[in-house]
């Protein structure tokens, strides 16, 4: 049995990859010291640490396969080309076999001297630890973007993603299960993350600077990432067109009524010929319209939630004490 497997997607990190070595394997045995007090574990403390690489054109496969090569613990995923942070993650998830997964970066941005302390978590019982980032190094610009969009996100979803964390986490088997067998392709992982449930915890830190080469998410990728995280969380921008609807209601309501009733009000030389019905056929139809873009919306709604499939409920214990491994998805159509 393997207790801990330790994530890495790599997308080119030549540069940090043999500091970020040296760093994990001066914390090795802090770690499996800390896996031993994990009482569901019995004992063991055996670690595997997954690089993932996403379709790296550096030196970075062949420097992880000379780490692989060299040291048992070391283990090497490599993607057909690059599918990006999150599929790496996906994969990741996907081929740890540790009844923990900490899944971090490779650019030291995440502190393998912090791995301890999210498996103390995991030993007082949460399945999902996930690390906090009290400070990070980012212009004000991308501090206040940042605020701002995890502002959104938390009014819009379901289960509100938790501002200021990113991928550092560990998850407890069960978790990993649940969200490997979620049928959903596109995955916004720290959104899966807040939405399977279960006893989920913080720990905060303060996330340093790269520790060399340059990030991997463009202006392009960081806002296709925040697309992302959004649609993936919750279909409420959908029913804008349900707000609109009923504010127009009230507008054009009172701009048919006037319209009506100006044909007796107003002096007949003063009221343009044709006004009144231009006005009414106008705001009929435009109220037809938004009507209808609000209906496709709520079916739309409907259909993406069938699509993504994501099980009506998950189960976490049961008074029989009744095991549910791998819990099968109650919307499962296979
Ligand atoms: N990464 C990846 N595939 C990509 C982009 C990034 O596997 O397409 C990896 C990258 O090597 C790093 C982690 O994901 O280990 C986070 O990327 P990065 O540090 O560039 O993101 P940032 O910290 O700037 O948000
Ligand atoms: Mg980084």
């Amino acid at each position: 049995m393997i207790a801990l497997s330790i994530v890495i997607p790599i997308y080119n990190e030549q540069e940090t990859l043999p500091d970020l070595v040296d760093r994990l394997d001066s914390e090795l045995d802090n770690i499996r010291e800390e896996l031993r007090s994990v009482q569901k574990l019995q004992g063991t403390a055996t670690i595997e640490i997954l690089f993932v690489d996403d379709g790296s054109t550096d030196k970075s496969r062949q420097l992880i396969s000379t780490f692989v090569e060299t040291n048992g613990i070391y283990r090497q995923v490599n993607l057909s080309r690059n599918f990006g942070h999150q599929a790496a993650v996906a994969a990741g998830y996907k081929f740890a076999r540790g009844q923990a997964v900490v899944i971090m970066d490779g650019d030291l941005q995440d502190p393998p001297e912090l791995i301890k302390q999210l498996i103390s978590k995991w030993n007082q019982g949460f399945c999902v630890v996930y690390a906090l980032r009290r400070t990070r190094q980012a212009s004000l610009i991308m501090n206040t973007a940042y605020r701002l969009y995890y502002k959104i996100i938390s009014v819009l979803s379901d289960s509100p993603v938790q501002a200021d964390t990113g991928d550092f986490s560990l998850l407890d088997r069960t978790v990993v299960d649940i969200i490997n067998q979620l049928p959903e392709k596109e995955r916004y992982m720290r959104g899966l993350r807040a939405w399977v449930g279960f006893r989920q915890t913080s720990l905060e830190y303060d996330r340093p600077e790269r520790k060399a080469g340059k990030t991997k998410y463009s202006m392009a990728r960081l806002v296709k990432l925040a697309v992302q995280g959004l649609t993936s969380t919750t279909v409420k921008p959908l029913f804008l067109s349900g707000i609109l609807t009923f504010m127009s209601i009230v507008l054009i309501s009172a701009i048919s009524l006037y319209a009506l009733l100006a044909r007796w009000v107003v002096p007949e030389d003063r009221m343009p010929v044709g006004w009144t019905s231009l006005i009414t056929t106008i705001s009929v139809v435009g109220f037809g319209q938004l009507m209808s873009t609000w209906l496709l919306s709520v079916y739309i709604a409907r259909l993406f939630r069938e699509v993504i499939s994501r099980p009506t409920y998950i189960v976490e214990n049961d008074s029989l004490a009744l095991d549910y491994p791998n819990q099968p998805t109650t919307t499962d159509r296979t």
